[in-house]
């Protein structure tokens, strides 16, 4: 038997894994679905012959998380969690948080094809994250009595350490912090809006932005990192003081780049391997944090956010008395990058 990955419980920082289902292509093939998950919501992985760690590891893997998001119902027609499921067990906790004054984020975390942008986004027929938790946080604010409130949203994404705004000109901008030690992006566009809907025709801009800009820049998305983020101001009413009180919090929501080593086998092996340290650096800078704030949530390790410019911009968003839940994404096919992914996402090992 082998050993047994396990994440501590921790109240700020919570992983959740998500198995995708085989694609359609994949299924014409002869796939092999190397995970399973059990009752006790262990998760098993096995290696398989394609894996290049295949001798390395001869005995299946296990893990187990707090959840992971798969229903070991057998009769279920399909034992992958919809889309509402993740919205039930990951959203609904982060919009509670953000209506009572806390800082929230949830990133979707995982190679590329392994469901990061499906889980944030979704599809028109099956919606993701983002519409859903933006569709309920305006009905949740607006069955509040005696609070006024106004939401504002602004939408980057960050490439090779540089930031770019995709609601505006597509500039790179420069992060800096404020007089509180709060980081901010210098001129950064930011809408308020009355509506979900609002939110995603501004989303759907910033979309058509970046496939633009990735065709200039020769890029894919799948090696940029995409923030938004969702400010919400509540000024409640105060009856003892005859005065509003109020309250400032906001959601952020990522769909990082994919985790995969680049491996380039033309001329381009150069930059990818630059675009791929950078993007690394992001990365890894991020699980050194989470591994910090997970091994000491309540004392007052110094942070080092700032050496990439995700976590800096995280900063007011993970740790301290903020929410963070990772969504690692997993491919059942792939065994090396889902092994990477589940170590990851085991972040204080
Ligand atoms: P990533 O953003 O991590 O690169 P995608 O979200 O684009 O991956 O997913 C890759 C493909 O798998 C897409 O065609 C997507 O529609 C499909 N897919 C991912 N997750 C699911 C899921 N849970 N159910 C159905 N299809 C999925
Ligand atoms: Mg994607």
């Amino acid at each position: 038997a082998s050993k047994i990955s396990q994440v501590q419980e921790d109240q700020s920082i919570k992983v959740v894994v998500r198995v995708r289902p085989l694609l359609e292509r994949e299924l014409e093939g002869s796939p092999k679905c190397l995970v399973e998950v059990d009752k006790e919501q262990l998760i098993t992985l096995t290696p398989d012959q394609s894996s290049a760690q295949a001798r390395k590891y001869r005995d299946a893997q296990n893990f187990k998380f707090s959840k992971c998001l798969w229903s070991y119902d057998r009769r279920a027609s399909t034992p992958f969690a919809d889309q509402d499921t993740v919205f039930t067990e990951v959203g609904l906790d982060m919009l509670d948080n953000t209506i009572n004054g806390f800082n929230s984020c949830v990133m979707a975390y995982g190679q590329t094809g392994s469901g990061k942008t499906f889980t944030m986004m979704g599809s028109k027929n099956e919606r993701g994250l983002i519409p859903l938790v933006c569709e309920s946080l305006f009905t949740k604010l607006k069955q509040q009595i005696d609070t006024k409130f106004e939401v504002k949203v602004s939408f980057i994404e960050i490439y090779q350490e540089n930031v770019v705004d995709l609601l505006g000109t597509g500039e790179k901008l420069r992060v800096r912090e404020n007089s509180n030690r709060v980081p901010f992006v210098e001129n950064l566009s930011e809408y308020t809006v009355g509506s979900s809907q609002e939110i995603m025709e501004l989303l759907a801009k910033g979309f058509d932005k970046r496939t633009t800009a990735e065709t200039h820049l020769n890029k894919q998305s799948s090696r940029s990192h995409s923030i938004l983020t969702v400010t919400v101001v509540q000024e409640q009413f105060d009856p003892d003081t005859n005065s509003f009180v109020k309250l400032k919090s906001n959601l952020k929501l990522v769909d990082l780049a994919g985790s995969e080593k680049f491996v380039a086998s033309d001329g381009l092996e150069k930059i990818r391997q630059q675009e791929g340290s950078k993007i690394n650096k992001s990365l890894v800078t991020l699980g050194r944090i989470l591994t910090l704030l997970a091994e000491s949530p309540k004392q007052r390790t110094v942070i080092p956010y700032r050496e990439s410019i995700l976590t800096w911009l995280l900063k007011d968003s993970i740790g301290g008395n903020s929410k963070t839940t990772m969504i690692a994404c997993i491919s059942p096919t792939d065994f090396d990058e889902t092994l990477s992914t589940l170590r990851f996402a085991t972040i204080t090992s």
